[in-house]
């Protein structure tokens, strides 16, 4: 039986606030959605390394997309972390986000509907950004270490109300299926979906993938097509990344408009190994001067996602810039306790002020 739940009062005036904005870049849309799939991952995978009995030997990690032309609707599924009855509860229909909070504020500040547009798309607003391509959102998800039995399906037009159920869902994860509005069609486009994974996500680590129809000997084969380059840029070498590659990159950390004024990227190499891939703006952030002052870059083991905003290496008055360090000397498993004491963090952030203070003096002749 499905049981019909309000959604909280300032995520209605959310909803309200996207759907009802014609929004030029609601593609962004694509790029909330992989990105949240990724983030899901990432959380299990760093689980798999102390419990590999829980996997349910479902460790093959990719983000799928299903476009389905004849039911109208773009499926998103991961085989990530999932979430059970309550977190989709506490996750899916309440403002607990602070990107979201953010926004909200912002749109307050702006006062004018006319310029929400804008907003949605420097902050993107994670998952709701579904609501500005689809009229109805169905999430199946399932959590780690839970049986088949265990899933839970979510359901809602974005318009106040949203209805969960239990339902069967044979793997761990979570799909998104999107059931597109008449205006939002180019989205069954597998064409159209391959550039904007190649756009928007090129640099995730775990594959995209979508199935492809091809042609064999006059039989039609079904192959799964990676879409996305999965190159983390910070391991190239400086001479080999294009400029517009930094600025995606970028864009894609700071949801910024502009490409960087400044692009510091280089490694360390002696007593301790890391890379470091920052970048100042343009202009000073939206949101700079009544946000939280945070700052903190995002840390990687190997690749691994470790930390979103690793406060360590970034002292607070260069909380302005944005960027990325990965580092080989961490241990994978390296608890969030354990990093705040680790020497090697200050060693990497005495190395982030000194180059990018050169990089702004650099800027100033
Ligand atoms: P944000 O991604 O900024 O936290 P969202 O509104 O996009 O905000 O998502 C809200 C929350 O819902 C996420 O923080 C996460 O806990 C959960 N969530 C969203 N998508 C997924 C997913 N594919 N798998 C597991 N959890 C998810």
């Amino acid at each position: 039986m499905a049981e019909t739940l309000e959604f909280k009062a300032e995520l209605k005036q959310l909803l309200h606030l996207i759907t009802h904005s014609l929004y030029s870049d609601r593609e962004i849309f694509l790029r909330e959605l992989i990105s949240n799939a990724s983030d899901a991952i990432n959380k299990v995978r760093f689980d798999s390394l102390s419990n590999a009995d829980k996997m349910e030997g479902n460790t093959d990690w990719k983000i799928k997309l299903t476009p389905d032309a004849e039911k109208n609707t773009l499926t998103i599924s991961d085989n990530g972390v999932g979430m059970s009855r309550a977190e989709v509860i506490e996750n899916l229909g309440t403002v607990a986000q602070s990107g979201t909070k953010a926004f909200l504020e912002a749109a307050k500040q702006a006062g004018k509907a006319a310029e929400t547009p804008g907003l949605i798309g420097q902050f993107g607003v994670g998952f709701y950004s579904a609501f500005m391509v689809a009229d109805t959102v169905t999430v199946v998800t399932r959590p780690l270490g839970s049986t088949p039995s265990d899933g839970t399906r979510w359901v809602s037009d974005g318009q106040g109300q949203y209805t969960l159920e239990a339902t069967e869902k044979p793997g761990r994860g979570t799909d998104i299926t999107l059931h597109l509005k008449d205006d939002a069609k180019e989205f069954l486009e597998p064409y159209h979906l391959r550039s904007l994974v190649r756009k928007f996500s090129d640099f995730l680590e775990f594959p995209v993938v979508m199935d492809s129809e091809k042609e064999v000997d006059g039989k039609k084969e079904v192959t799964e097509e990676t879409l996305n380059s999965r190159k983390a840029i910070w391991l190239r070498k400086k001479n080999e990344v294009k400029p517009e590659e930094y600025a995606e990159f970028y864009k894609s950390l700071s949801h910024d408009s502009d490409p960087p004024a400044e692009v510091i990227h280089y490694a360390a190499e002696g007593k301790t190994e890391f890379r470091v891939l920052a970048f100042v703006p343009e202009k000073k952030p939206f949101a700079f001067d009544w946000q939280e002052p945070v700052a903190g870059l995002r840390l990687y083991v190997q690749r691994v996602l470790i930390m979103e905003q690793c406060e360590q290496v970034l002292p607070s008055y260069l909380r302005f810039v944005k960027g990325v360090v990965d580092s080989s000397d961490l241990p994978l498993n390296v608890s969030r306790e354990l990093l705040q004491q680790n020497p090697l963090l200050d060693a990497i952030q005495k190395s982030v002020v000194k180059n990018v203070l050169d990089a702004l003096a650099g800027l100033k002749n």
